[in-house]
């Protein structure tokens, strides 16, 4: 960053911030015992040196130790209050040889921002303090409650985090208008033919359940095969199943962002978008044609994992795989399972879940016309007015599956205009943020709170 940005910046201090949050090491790991507490426990007792006006402001609760509650109480106790959500853990670093600036180093290099949580997703905790920390400066008061809601585990599921924030919720009787979290990105150069950024809302998510596989067989030599086999009869259930793939269905989040990607659409695109329902059979053909856009319009299923004998020349008396589900909203775990038993049955193969109690279901789909879009589609009209505002289904799982009772509507973005190739650095070497897309991101903040 020069001087003069620096000058100029409506937010000159957030980037040594979020810089001292990143140099915090809060790797999150299903193994509780592998998490170095120092990381986590040194992030929260450094936030209040960070962002004093806040935390003199409003309230802040603990559910857990990797939850962080603030209310910022609102003058009109008739509106319904919004959540805002992020996480502080992060992934591990991968390998280190592949950064060009170490993974929590929080270095500025060139007016840009590097570490683990730069994209994913420290970014937004440390936009929506500075954005409250300056409207608090203004002497800005809500009228409507606004919660900030931090967890510390979404990277392994939540449950510590947002999980506990939510029970918390729940137990105090909070039902929230709406809910924003996490999500699609402002996306640059997804579709070659939209002429604006499109900004991804996500308004659903689908579901996830990882499932096993059974064939049985007689075991014994495998110097005398019988015709039929446990592996063999796996394999055959396998590929049944990857022959006879979901039906393609056109939810209403597609119809929304058809319907509206069709405003900012050239012919033909113009007509085939705001016509779905006619033009159904052309869309279901083209976005089953690659496996992103095809993941749109069905549930869809992976086989990850095999096993069968554990010795060359035993047969197998049992043989398994796992397959990797992402049921699409409308439909669930149980009619999933019901439809892939159906067609493995032939083979002597039962499907049935692999973890107990692990088993997401999709969301539901929140409206575009529910105030909370509204709300953000205008601070981003205000933060980044050539972004064109999309509703999307979001394929990834958020910490907002644990909010699902405490919200009416659930939004999920990331203020963040991104390309592809930003977008692989998520997870990977070498994440990074501009400071000025970082700035922008807080005034998304700003303008949200502000108009709340
Ligand atoms: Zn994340």
């Amino acid at each position: 960053m020069t001087s003069l940005e620096a000058k100029t910046s409506a937010f000159p201090g957030l980037a040594k911030k979020l810089s001292r949050l990143i140099q915090f090491a809060t790797v999150s790991s299903y193994t509780v015992t592998d998490e170095v507490e120092e990381g986590f426990s040194g992030l929260i007792d450094e936030l209040p040196l960070l962002f004093p006006k806040l935390h003199r402001a409003l309230k802040l609760e603990k559910p857990s130790d990797r939850a962080l509650l603030y209310t910022w109480k609102g003058s009109d106790p008739s509106l319904a209050p919004a959540i805002l959500c992020a996480h502080f853990d992060v992934v591990p670093e991968g390998n280190s040889q592949d950064w060009e600036q170490g993974a929590f180093s929080g270095a500025i290099v060139d007016g840009q921002l590097w570490g683990r949580g730069s994209q994913d997703i420290k970014v937004l905790m440390a936009s929506i303090m500075e954005a409250a920390e300056q409207l608090l400066d203004q002497g800005f008061k809500p009228r409507r409650t606004i919660l900030f809601a931090f967890g510390g585990d979404e990277e392994v599921g939540g449950t510590r985090g947002a999980g506990a924030i939510a029970r918390h919720l729940a137990e105090k009787g909070v039902r929230a208008s709406f809910l924003v979290d996490e999500g699609g990105p402002i996306s640059i150069g997804m579709l070659s033919f939209a002429p604006r950024p499109l900004a991804l809302v996500g308004v659903a998510e689908k579901g996830y359940a990882d499932l096993l596989v059974t064939t049985k067989g007689k075991g014994g030599h495998a110097s005398m095969p019988p015709k039929d086999s446990a592996t063999v009869n796996l394999a055959k259930a396998i590929v049944a199943m990857q022959n006879k793939p979901f039906p393609a269905r056109i939810t209403g989040t597609l119809k929304a962002f058809l319907r509206r990607l069709s405003m900012i659409s050239a012919q033909p695109y113009r007509f085939l978008f705001r016509f779905a329902g006619l033009t159904a059979p052309f869309i279901k053909a083209a976005f089953s044609a690659t496996p992103t856009t095809n993941a749109l319009i069905r549930s869809t299923v992976a086989c990850t994992m095999l096993k069968g004998s554990p010795k060359e020349n035993v047969l197998a008396e049992k043989a398994q795989a796992t397959l990797n589900v992402r049921i699409l909203p409308g439909e669930s775990s149980v009619s999933v399972i019901d439809r892939l038993n159906a067609l493995a049955a032939p083979f002597g193969a039962e499907v049935k879940v692999k973890h107990e109690g692990q088993v997401v279901e999709a969301s539901n789909e929140s409206s575009t016309e529910h105030e909370g879009w509204g709300y953000i589609e205008h601070a981003l009209s205000l933060s980044h007015p050539e972004a064109f505002c999309l509703p999307f289904l979001f394929s990834a799982a958020t910490d907002t599956k644990h909010y699902r009772d405490i919200a009416e509507a659930i939004y999920r973005f990331t203020a963040l205009p991104q390309s592809q190739e930003d977008l692989a650095r998520v997870h990977a070497a070498n994440e990074r943020v501009k400071i000025s897309d970082l700035e922008r991101c807080a005034s998304f903040y700003t303008n949200l709170i502000g108009s709340l």
